[in-house]
């Protein structure tokens, strides 16, 4: 079947009328031929092998036998009667059990003749038994197909209820791989004969209606290696055309600022990882090509020194820097952290948010237009169209979720050539997702911590041992430390989360009276100058203890908080309740991290903890978050709509992904618009995939 073929609409199928095609497009999004054929079945039912009833071991596995049935007989229940078959091999026996079709069972078997039987299996007290078993005598089964492997496709509620059946998919799908003949074969030769792929073809038959699990594997290998091949190839081709069309500045020296910086004020040796990722930076920078990298690091990696030093030497080229980020409290933190390290090496620093004052604002605009400013740091006040830079060379975004594209967009209108961007990001996308996601996008990652640091030990508390968890923040305080108290906020519920947070910060002020105890609180209804002045007496050690909402969750640099509670902790997801863990354990003490819960706890929720108290690995935990919530849901890619695989899995399919990734990169070397002939497929393939929608183009 051709490309051309595979476009038919779903109704010039022979079994499906214009009802059917309905249900199939709203249910399933089945339209054409090829939708059709690329509804994958999630699971199989394998008849292909046989067990003896000693080797059963699996509660629900689906298992078939060949046996006996001895004794039937009919029991009574609270309602109604069941009918119980024994029914046995030469290795043991198991109980058949049907709660309704009595007569029929009562009447045909014959328990003389040897059965095949089917189904799933249920342990009970140690004694298995199967309900409803499909059952068929063993000589009339010989008669029967040689097809071993069953099918069993996603459903939804309406189309059973509307008779279409896991069957009557299997019969479309039957009749369309019989009239399809051959497809047209999508990988090249080479490619086929390296990885002894099955043909196009033979995996789709395959893959539908198993000849074997051997044959099963090998499809399922090729389809989704076929998968993440196009991916990966759309992926690469966007980001060499992006690395040879897109010019950027060049930043040809390294000069006194970054020298005078790293000789006289760094205040410590920079980590491994820190000078390595300084070192890419430099080459993107010295390239003339624009950057577009994304900086990964865990809280606490130091990710911010390594964006100073990469703005010092577009300074030291003649541009100016600027350094946004999500919110004002952030702002004013990296503005003072910045602007302290600035000052000694005579780098001019200012900060723009949405409450800078009127007249201030004039002044920071003549010395942005002037020149004379070299870093301007802030909210996205400072990407508004008022703001003109005389020559802005490197934009640092922190916390990349927060910003969208169009803003992204402003940010590049803001020079004759788009300044180069490096974002940054504490909440680690794993490996694998990253390298789908953003192959269009050059990655760093800063992987060390520097050295010294304890990892923070977290422990799990049910609410009703609160009572010990104020004795614990008594002793930390008591030592001098610093401690947080976080409340969860969602916004669906927000009216209830601010009681909750207003009745826990009441009852804190009872357990820690003034003035012996000082406490700041600190949530998103308060005024922006408020926040601060809360915020400014906790960072300069004038209270102790700090409430929150989520609002302190990224950035806050507080070295001397050793402790951490998470009240409500199951409601915050994973990587939240890692980057608010990330708000201790930043300076020389031993730090810790309480999470509190209800007694009530669903299986997600129990890993959630699990994962935190066993963990301090950024990464690790952003692998877990990502099997448990699937990659739809994490941060920043919801608009994404990339992750809709329609055969692979990011997670389990990691090692194929690398496989298909490393052979993408091979044919876009050798063949960047596919024009050789033995990548005539691709170019076919290709044009058919993305023709239309250019996806993945929401981040640069
Ligand atoms: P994050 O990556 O979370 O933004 P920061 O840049 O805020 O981390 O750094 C966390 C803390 O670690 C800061 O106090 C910073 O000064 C310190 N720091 C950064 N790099 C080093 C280093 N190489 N050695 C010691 N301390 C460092
Ligand atoms: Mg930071």
């Amino acid at each position: 079947m051709d490309a051309k073929t595979l476009q038919t609409p779903i109704e010039y199928l022979k079994g499906v009328g214009p009802n059917r095609a309905d249900l199939l497009k709203t249910e399933l999004h089945i339209h054409s031929f090829q939708n059709l054929l690329e509804f994958f079945p999630f699971r199989y039912i394998d008849k292909s092998r046989f067990y003896k009833i000693s080797e059963l071991q699996d509660n629900s596995a689906e298992v078939q036998i060949i046996g006996k049935i001895t004794g039937v007989r009919t029991l009574p229940m609270k309602q109604g009667k069941r009918v119980v078959a024994n029914f046995q091999d030469d290795t043991g026996s198991i109980e058949l059990v049907w709660f309704r079709g009595h007569k029929w069972i009562l009447e045909n078997v014959n328990t003389n003749a040897p059965y095949v039987i089917f189904g799933k299996l249920n342990n009970f007290n140690g004694s298995f038994s199967m309900p409803h078993p499909e059952i068929e005598e063993l000589e009339k089964a010989k008669t029967k197909s040689n097809v071993k492997m069953y099918p069993v496709y996603p459903s939804t509620e309406k189309l059973s209820k509307r008779g279409i059946s896991n069957r009557m998919i299997s019969t479309l799908m039957f009749g369309l791989l019989e009239q399809s003949g051959n497809f047209s074969e999508t990988l090249p030769s080479s490619i086929i004969a390296d990885l002894k792929l099955i043909s196009k073809t033979e995996a789709m038959i395959n893959v539908h209606f198993p000849q074997s699990s051997e044959l099963l594997a090998k499809a399922q290998f090729r389809l989704k290696f076929e998968e993440f091949f196009y991916i990966q190839l759309q992926l690469l081709r966007k980001n060499a055309v992006h690395k040879s069309k897109i010019k950027g500045f060049r930043f040809k020296q390294v000069g006194e600022y970054f020298n005078a910086f790293y000789n006289t004020v760094l205040p410590f040796e920079l980590t491994g990882a820190q000078k390595r990722v300084l070192k890419e930076i430099r080459k993107d920078l010295g390239s003339n090509a624009q950057m577009n990298r994304l900086l990964q690091g865990d809280v606490g990696s130091g990710k911010t020194i390594v964006a100073l030093m990469s703005m010092l030497i577009a300074i030291d080229n003649g541009f100016q820097a600027c350094l946004m980020a999500p919110t004002e409290i952030l702002a004013s933190q990296h503005y003072e952290g910045i602007s302290e390290l600035c000052e000694p090496i005579g780098v001019q620093v200012e900060i723009l948010t949405g409450s800078t004052k009127k007249k201030d604002r004039k002044v920071l605009h003549e010395r942005l237009q002037n020149g004379e400013l070299h870093i301007l740091i802030g909210t996205h006040a400072l990407i508004e169209d008022t703001v003109k830079f005389k020559n802005i060379g490197l934009a640092v975004i922190d916390e990349q979720h927060r910003f969208g594209v169009a803003q992204r967009a402003k940010l590049w209108k803001k020079n004759t050539l788009p300044p180069h961007v490096l974002v940054m990001t504490a909440t680690p996308i794993p490996r694998t997702l990253a390298m789908s996601l953003y192959g269009d996008l050059d990655i760093s990652v800063i992987d060390e911590l520097p050295p010294g640091r304890k990892p923070i030990k977290t422990v799990h508390r049910f609410d009703s041992n609160r009572l010990k968890v104020f004795k614990f923040i008594k002793d930390e305080v008591h030592k001098g430390r610093q401690v947080y108290i976080v409340y969860p906020l969602i916004e669906e519920s927000a009216n209830f989360d601010y009681k909750d947070l207003m009745d826990g910060y009441a009852s804190i002020e009872r357990e820690f009276p003034k003035p012996k105890y000082q406490i700041s609180i600190v949530h998103g209804k308060m005024k922006p100058q408020d926040k601060a002045y809360e915020m400014e007496r906790f960072v300069k050690g004038k209270t102790q203890i700090m409430v929150a909402t989520t609002v302190i969750e990224v950035g806050v640099n507080v070295p001397n908080a050793s402790l951490m509670i998470i009240e409500s902790a199951e409601r915050f997801g994973l990587s939240q309740l890692h980057q608010l863990r990330g708000r201790v354990g930043r300076g020389a003490e031993q730090s810790y991290c309480v999470l509190i819960t209800g007694k009530k706890l669903s299986a997600d929720g129990k890993t959630r903890m699990e994962t935190l108290t066993g963990t301090n690995d950024g990464f690790e935990i952003a692998e877990v978050d990502l099997k448990l919530r699937g990659p739809g849901n994490l941060m920043g890619t919801q608009q994404s709509g990339v992750l809709e695989l329609k055969i692979a899995d990011l997670v389990k399919d990691n090692q194929i992904l690398k496989i298909a990734r490393s052979y993408a990169h091979h044919v876009i070397k050798a063949d960047p618009n596919f024009k050789l002939e033995e990548h005539h497929m691709i170019n076919v393939a290709f044009r058919a995939l993305f023709n239309d929608k250019t996806i993945w183009n929401y981040i640069s």
